[in-house]
């Protein structure tokens, strides 16, 4: 197979897998949602990027963040030269818990496996985690945020790939203008310099990032 074949296969794959999740009701967060949001972005891209779950606006538009954490990633993207639509933006749940608690044991095993289909459908280069829930989860390991914000580790379910713990947006919005929000835009640019190297910033914003 060609590859261009490959990434077409993997794009079908990924459409066929983001219906049955919309359709899913393996756990109880089905019943209350307005809709699950599978995820959006770029199949082919060589940078993913990890949430928790999707919020209020999630639920309402499907589209993973599009809310006030969502305005804030994206600025952390742009000033990095990344557009979201050039890269795969997902969370650990699909579906909203109610007044966005903490996703329990029982959903997160719920939802594993579209996770880590996606990952395996994508195949990115890095994944950036957002927060302690998906870093936690994702690295499997209780993960300090503030300690290890920073870091990078090779996924332990693939060690092709790697993983970059950063500040999820929302913590960063509760810290404006402080060191935290100074270290969310630099570990955004330090994925970005991993995947694209230091000079890809037009390149990738004129829209040709794979
Ligand atoms: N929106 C998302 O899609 N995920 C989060 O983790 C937070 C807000």
């Amino acid at each position: 197979m060609t590859s261009l074949n490959k990434e077409a296969c993997a794009d079908s794959k990924l459409q066929i897998l983001n219906y049955q999740i919309r359709g899913c009701n393996r756990c109880t967060l089905a019943q209350g949602r307005i809709q699950a949001v599978p995820g959006s972005g770029d199949p082919t891209t060589r940078l993913m990027v990890v949430g928790e779950a999707p919020g209020y606006e999630e639920d309402k538009q499907g589209l993973p963040f599009v809310g006030r954490s969502g305005d804030l990633l994206n600025k952390g993207l742009l000033a990095a030269g990344l557009k979201r639509e050039n890269i795969y933006i997902t969370n650990v749940l699909k579906c909203r818990p109610p007044e966005n608690r903490d996703p329990l044991p029982t959903e997160v095993q719920a939802c594993r496996k579209y996770l880590y289909q996606q990952i395996s459908l994508i195949s990115p280069q890095l994944i950036l985690t957002l927060g302690r829930v998906s870093s936690s989860y994702l690295l499997e390991r209780e993960i300090k945020i503030t300690k290890e914000r920073g870091r990078l580790e090779f996924l332990p379910a693939n060690p092709n790939i790697l993983v970059s713990i950063i500040y999820h947006p929302s913590y960063v919005l509760r810290n404006r203008n402080t060191q935290i929000e100074r270290d969310f835009f630099h570990d955004i640019l330090q994925a970005r310099s991993i995947v694209y190297g230091k000079s890809a910033t037009t390149e990738l914003l004129e829209g040709s990032a794979g």
